[in-house]
């Protein structure tokens, strides 16, 4: 698949420094109200997020994914209420996995200082070099001033010469303000100039903090084989293009645009019209990789499922995980059906589209309402960030149950002419993708 061919692509952006870095890991909303195991798989997903992050070359993020895993085990997980019990439970297999998932932190963290030194040494050249292409502009700009001014004293030498011959024809005032249009004119270059130089300082120096920065030469300590393995990739495509983020959440992080096969839900309508016959639920995930900063949706995975009108849940999820990590594949969202609503997130909808957007700022859930009863037949929402994530995170409450807030999602499909209604998400003809039924 060439994924070059789409739009939103940026040559160049500017890393950012450590301490954003480490502000996006930790500003992940931690509540003990989610039990242990949920918060286990969780953080397995966000170490296997982060080793296909690291695969693909984007060190930051797989540096934020990374931090958040030690900072949940460090600081929360701990003294998870949970804990309590299973310690009396020595042999339980969910109190195995965490003290399985707690033995990796020591490793973890000599990764996560490495990385650190990378990102480090990135950052300082980079602010190096703008530095270096500042006072060229700097000299530039200079040089260009000297010659403004001597190009206006001459043009005022010139038109002193010729102001006898002037005078005579032209009365005094039109002189002076064939003068004053040459000065005007000599000065609205030079701010015009002064303004393009300021908006490309402006534009590389802007941290996008979830932007990968694979075209820049990173010269690498030392280090294990996966991180150097990532550095020679980049060196051996030094200008490789990237597709921008032009969405941000309502709290400024970038979202990076995430293409969806525009027949996925046509295919996916159709694997679940038995059970929309019957009127019950069908819901699938929505798997892809990373390429150039933006997701693609690769693959559709129906997951084994207990359906009803209104709900409908996943059922031996240990496979349904085996499958996508062998196919090293993330977690881009969900669908599902609602053979007899209308197309909206409802509350148990919201507490699950929370535990993918906690992994994923770019995670997105999608509803099929098919009845033609209905006005609108297809929605693609996420949370607001804030309030929808801070809100449906401190919830407690389980089951069908009124939220007092509002604007707690959001529709985010990009569309129109010109894509005039903005989000992050993109259908798109003539991708393809694959379906994995695990019913069968
Ligand atoms: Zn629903
Ligand atoms: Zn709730």
């Amino acid at each position: 698949m060439d994924y070059d061919r789409f739009s939103t692509v940026e040559k160049e952006t500017a890393p950012p420094n450590l301490k954003e870095l480490k502000n996006v890991a930790v500003s992940y909303h931690y509540t003990s109200s989610i039990p242990l195991a949920v918060w286990l798989r969780t953080s397995s997903r966000i170490l296997k997020h982060a080793e296909v992050y690291l695969s693909q070359g984007v060190t930051d993020q797989a540096y934020i994914l990374y931090t958040r895993f030690i900072d949940l085990f460090a600081y929360h997980l701990y003294k998870h209420p949970d804990l309590t019990d299973l310690k009396r439970q020595k042999d339980s297999d969910l109190y195995k996995h965490y003290l399985s998932m707690k033995a990796q932190l020591p490793k973890l963290m000599s990764d996560v200082e490495k990385l650190n030194d990378v990102l480090k040494k990135r950052h300082d050249d980079y602010i190096k070099s703008v530095k270096a292409k500042g006072k060229l502009i700097q000299r530039e700009r200079e040089e260009r001033l000297k010659e403004e001014a001597t190009e206006f004293k001459r043009s005022m030498l010139l038109n002193e010469g010729n102001k006898d011959i002037q005078d005579k024809n032209a009365p005094a005032s039109d002189l002076n303000d064939a003068l004053l249009a040459k000065k005007l004119r000599s000065l609205s270059r030079i701010r015009l100039n002064n303004g393009q130089n300021r908006s490309r300082i402006q534009k590389t120096t802007y941290p996008i903090l979830s932007l990968p920065h694979n075209n820049i030469d990173h010269s690498v300590p030392q280090l294990n084989d996966n991180i150097r393995q990532t550095s020679k990739e980049n060196k051996m495509t030094p200008k490789q293009i990237t597709h921008r983020a032009v969405n941000f959440t309502e709290k400024g992080i970038p979202l990076r645009t995430l293409f969806v096969p525009s027949n996925l839900v046509d295919e996916f309508l159709k694997i679940a019209s038995r059970n929309t016959k019957r009127k019950l639920e069908t819901c699938g995930l929505l798997c892809g990789k990373l390429n150039r900063n933006a997701f693609f949706v690769t693959t559709l995975v129906i997951p084994e499922q207990e359906s009803t009108q209104n709900t409908c849940n996943t059922k031996n999820e240990e496979k349904l995980f085996e499958v996508i990590d062998n196919l090293d594949l993330f977690m881009l969202g969900w669908i599902h059906t609602h053979p007899t609503q209308s197309c909206f997130l409802s509350s148990v909808d919201l507490h699950s589209q929370n535990s993918y957007q906690i992994m994923l700022n770019e995670a997105i859930a999608i509803v099929c309402s098919p009845d033609k009863k209905f006005h609108k037949h297809i929605g693609v929402f996420r949370l607001t960030d804030p309030p929808g994530v801070d809100v449906i995170s401190h919830c407690t409450k389980t089951g069908f149950h009124p939220h007092n807030e509002k604007n707690l999602y959001k529709e985010c499909q990009r569309l129109g002419i010109n894509n005039s209604k903005t989000g992050h998400v993109v259908m798109m003809e003539n991708l393809s993708f694959e379906t994995k039924d695990l019913r069968k």
